[in-house]
């Protein structure tokens, strides 16, 4: 390992996970129980306490659809989907209430394949039909700006045209990774440690572990970066894959609103980025899916010592407890929201967060030993689309350190050639907003509003 013709490499006797969000934990899970690694030891690093507040995979929500323009993880969401339809999904965590994808008009390219995906494993029985409203088929087309008021029932709605998938739906995403953590736990093979990895440590052209920033180190024979939106900072991913921030916004209403609002579908505009997920315990939250905000910073360079080198990370409520989103994305969330409830129109929002993306050209992932270092291996670029798959991506992340990367994913998850700029913006067609905003200069116009 470093392994670009995908051979088996050697089992590695210990593994050392960075990071304890969807891609990190799903991967602990998947090595406690995959055959290989029964003799390996596991540990898990993270740098907060367990569920991180400031992680991309711990909030109220997380849309749980199929709904992909790209066939092959619409493929994979349906399977994941299964998982959420069943135990996954217990308890609350999972709720079908359907998808009400729109896009404005002349911007429906994305929604038009994506219908054409989910139309295509109806037939072919890759999934199966939405349970969530019985006697309606589980596609229903949307023609028209009234149709899809008429699917939402909210007295608003958003875009010109698009479909109703009622075999989608929203997950409890903090309540989803207390149950994966709970199963990690259960199996009793991972070592738990709270602790933030300052660089990885580097033998010749092998990674033998990590230097924490308490000045501990931890030796393995393979290092699992997963650090999400940090990554940029142990790996030199520029180009490759980098953190931009994006706004939600929550609102408090009453119970008669929960009672009329609860069971609306998720209402997602591929065109504006913007989505409204149906409230839980009196919160209603309103976001942007968008080029996101990039938030430039020097770092030591992690492999070069002596040089530094300016990436995009994370800057979070841990760094910043009083932020506020920016101007420009409060006023967008309050447009959306008058226009797709207009009775909650004008309340005031509760709270709000910037929750980091890890973002790579294409939206695709970054699964994929490193083609440099012996001992390092890559699990994040998780593009703003990666919760929904919790049930199943450990088990894919595990085949690729085994060399056994999927098919349909060996060109999509595998070390890419480096982008010309440093900066990453996705381009895969599912983001609103505008490209190339800085979150200081968008902070300097205001916040709060
Ligand atoms: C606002 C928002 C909305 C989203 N909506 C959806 C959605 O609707 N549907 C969907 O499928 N996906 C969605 N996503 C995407 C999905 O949530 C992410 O792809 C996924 O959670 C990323 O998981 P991760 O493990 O890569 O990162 P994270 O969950 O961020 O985990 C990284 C972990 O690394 C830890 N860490 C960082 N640095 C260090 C260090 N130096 N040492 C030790 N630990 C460290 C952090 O504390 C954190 O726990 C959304 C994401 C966001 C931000």
């Amino acid at each position: 390992m470093p392994n670009p013709d995908n051979s088996t490499p050697p089992i590695p006797s210990s593994v050392l996970i960075l990071g304890s969000g969807v891609f990190g934990l799903s991967t602990a899970l998947s090595l406690s129980t995959h055959p290989s690694f029964t003799h390996s030891t596991i540990t898990l690093v993270d740098r907060s306490a367990f569920p991180a507040p400031d992680s991309a995979s711990i909030d109220t929500s997380r849309i749980i659809r199929a709904d992909y323009a790209d066939p092959a993880y619409s493929a994979l969401a349906a399977k994941a989907s299964k998982h959420w339809r069943g135990e996954w999904g217990a308890d609350g965590r999972y709720d079908e209430v359907g998808l009400c994808l729109v896009a404005d008009s002349g911007k429906a390219e994305y929604v038009k394949k994506s219908l054409q995906n989910v139309q295509g494993l109806v037939k072919s029985g890759a999934r199966q039909a939405g349970q969530g409203r019985a006697g309606k088929d589980s596609v229903q087309v949307l023609d028209t700006r009234e149709e899809i008021e008429r699917v939402m029932n909210t007295g608003g709605g958003s875009g010109e045209s698009g479909y109703v998938n009622w075999a989608s739906g929203w997950a409890d995403a903090e309540a989803a990774m207390r149950y994966c953590r709970r199963k990690v736990e259960e199996l009793g093979r991972v070592n738990f440690r709270k602790a933030e990895a300052k660089s990885l440590l580097y033998s010749g052209n092998k990674v033998i572990g990590v230097e924490l920033v308490d000045g501990g180190r931890i030796l393995a024979d393979l290092t699992v970066v997963a650090t999400g939106a940090w990554s940029g900072k142990l790996v030199d991913l520029r180009g490759i894959a980098s953190a931009t921030g994006q706004v939600l916004a929550y609102l408090d209403i009453t119970q008669e609103e929960q009672d009329r609002l609860g069971k609306i579908p998720v209402l997602l505009n591929m065109s504006t980025g913007i989505f409204v997920i149906p409230p839980r315990d009196r919160v209603l939250k309103v976001a942007r899916h968008a080029y996101g905000y990039s938030n430039p910073t020097r770092v030591p360079h992690p492999e070069k010592h002596s040089e530094s080198m300016v990436v995009s990370l994370p800057r979070t409520k841990v760094d910043e407890p009083d932020q506020w989103i920016p101007r420009e994305g409060e006023l967008a969330c309050r447009k959306a929201l008058r226009e797709m409830i207009p009775s909650l129109g004008d309340r005031p929002f509760s709270y709000t967060r910037i929750c980091w993306y890890t973002d790579t050209p294409t939206g695709d992932w970054l699964i994929t030993h490193h083609p440099c270092y012996e001992g390092l291996f890559l699990a994040t670029g998780g593009s703003g689309h990666g919760f929904k798959f919790l049930p199943v991506i450990g088990d894919k992340i595990v085949d690729c350190i085994l060399g056994k990367t999927p098919e349909e994913f060996r060109d999509k998850w595998s070390w890419p050639e480096k982008g010309k700029e440093d900066g990453v913006w996705t381009d895969d067609g599912s983001r609103g907003g505008k490209k190339g905003s800085v979150l200081d200069e968008e902070m300097r116009k205001g916040s709060r509003l």
